[in-house]
């Protein structure tokens, strides 16, 4: 099998670009996972990435997540479900991701925890979204909801609370957000020390990701190219 053209290259390209970057600001690359973001792609670039060595995927609907899961079971992947959940889908989703790194409500809690995973599984690794902006469609906790919402994760036996995710606003300085992320992490981090994990940083704003801290990086056309237009 042939892998896409040009796919490896802008894979290696990426790797080095974060082990330069995280080298630049005494970091070791080795503590930065790389998630690649396979939405709108079909299953095939999802194998041409395993036989890449690409370990974890990110997708941000179901049900295609799902469908692309049952596509490569074979391939032993970790799925990364990282897009804006709806309260009667959380469930279904947290039945076959390996993460949700877009928890932000108490309902959605409450869904993941009850969710049928099957046996063997282990548990659901949960990342809380952090909105960094005024505007409540963007999807994610505000401050004051932050610890709340980490203890009713922490009380649950079946999830793993890692730690925080954000996305950067268009405008924003992205260096300046991710910096809000990292002092928001230190909260959390006082109530749940285990939860250190930073899932932040984009194809466009990785470095200033990776100078704040990121511990996980959600990298989409930087490696894919540009994504279809519909799924
Ligand atoms: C699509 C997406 C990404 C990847 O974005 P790129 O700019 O393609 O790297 C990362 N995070 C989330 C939440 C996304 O929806």
């Amino acid at each position: 099998m042939t892998v896409q053209a040009g796919l490896a290259d802008r894979l290696e390209a990426v790797r080095e670009h974060i082990a330069t970057s995280a080298a630049s600001v005494g970091r070791d690359h080795n503590d930065i996972a790389l998630i690649v973001v396979t939405k709108f792609h079909p299953a095939s670039l999802v194998r041409d990435l395993a036989q890449l060595g690409v370990r974890d995927v990110g997708e941000n609907r179901h049900p295609e997540a799902r469908d692309k899961r049952d596509e490569t079971l074979d391939l032993n992947l970790a799925w990364h479900f990282i897009g804006q959940l709806q309260r009667n889908k959380a469930a279904q989703v947290a039945s076959y991701a390996d993460a949700i790194h877009s928890i932000d409500r108490p309902e959605l809690v409450a869904a993941c925890e009850r969710a049928d995973r099957g046996s063997g599984r282990g548990q659901l690794e949960v990342f809380l979204q952090l909105n960094l902006t005024e505007d409540e469609g963007r999807g994610g906790v505000d401050d004051a909801g932050l610890i709340p919402l980490a203890e009713q994760v922490l009380a649950s036996p079946a999830l793993r609370l890692r730690g925080l995710m954000a996305v950067a606003g268009l405008d924003a300085d992205p260096r300046s957000e991710f910096a809000r992320v990292a002092a928001a992490s230190q909260r959390l981090q006082s109530v749940a020390p285990e939860a250190t994990a930073l899932s932040m940083g984009m194809s466009g704003d990785m470095d200033a990701a990776i100078a704040e801290g990121a511990t996980h990086l959600r990298i989409g056309t930087a490696i894919t190219g540009n994504r279809p237009t519909s799924p």
